[in-house]
This record gives structure tokens, sequence and C-alpha cells, in this order.
């Protein structure tokens, strides 16, 4: 069976209209919700190599990061493919292929 975007958001609806929970989910705390997740991931690879960290871990906090991201971008009736694109082509004029090729610098230093 072959899952797509449209599954999740449908899902994510679901569950939360279920619980009732809409009523808490504003932009605000949905954006809090992502950056607090981000941090759980992060939190896994603290003080640790990154290849030791535990893949089943991974999964769970990456797809908590990308359930409240998807919340959000439902909230504001955000195309997540089409934003993601724009904002693709907008990094690849900000970072040139000949200036930023090679290096991590950020592009106001390129
Ligand atoms: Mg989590």
């Amino acid at each position: 069976m072959k899952t797509d975007l449209k599954d999740v958001f449908s899902a994510l609806r679901d569950f939360n209209a279920q619980r009732d929970w809409d009523q808490f989910h504003d932009g605000k705390n949905l954006a809090l919700a992502l950056s607090i997740e981000a941090a759980e991931l992060n939190e896994l690879f603290l003080w640790k190599n990154a290849e030791d960290v535990n893949r089943e871990k991974i999964q769970e906090e990456l797809a908590d990061v990308f359930n409240y991201a998807i919340m959000l971008a439902d909230k504001y009736n955000l195309e997540i493919p089409d934003i993601c694109l724009k904002k693709i082509e907008e990094n690849s004029q900000k970072y040139p292929v000949d200036k930023a090729r090679g290096n991590a610098k950020k592009y106001s230093e390129l």
C-alpha cells in the first residue's frame, strides 16, 4: 500500500477531531510544539556520535516533527510540496553552484 501526504493530513485531522484538540492548535502552539519536537530529536544526538543514535528513536522524533509541521501547514492552508520546491528554488539563487559548491558558508559570506 502506498501512503502519501494526503493520508497523513487526513489521519492527523481525524486524530485531533476525535479528541477535540483543534482548540489547542493555533499557529503559536503548533510552532512551539514543532520546535520542542525538533529539540527532542536533537537530544538523541547530544553527547553521542551520530552513528550511535538509535534509528527507531530517530524515527519517532522525526515523525513528531513532521506531524507538527504538517499540522502547521494545514492550519495555514499551505501546500507542502509547493512551499518546499519554492524554498529550494530560492536557496538555489542564494547559493549559486559556482560559489557554494564544496563549502558550508552562509549565503551572506559567499
Ligand atoms: Mg517527541
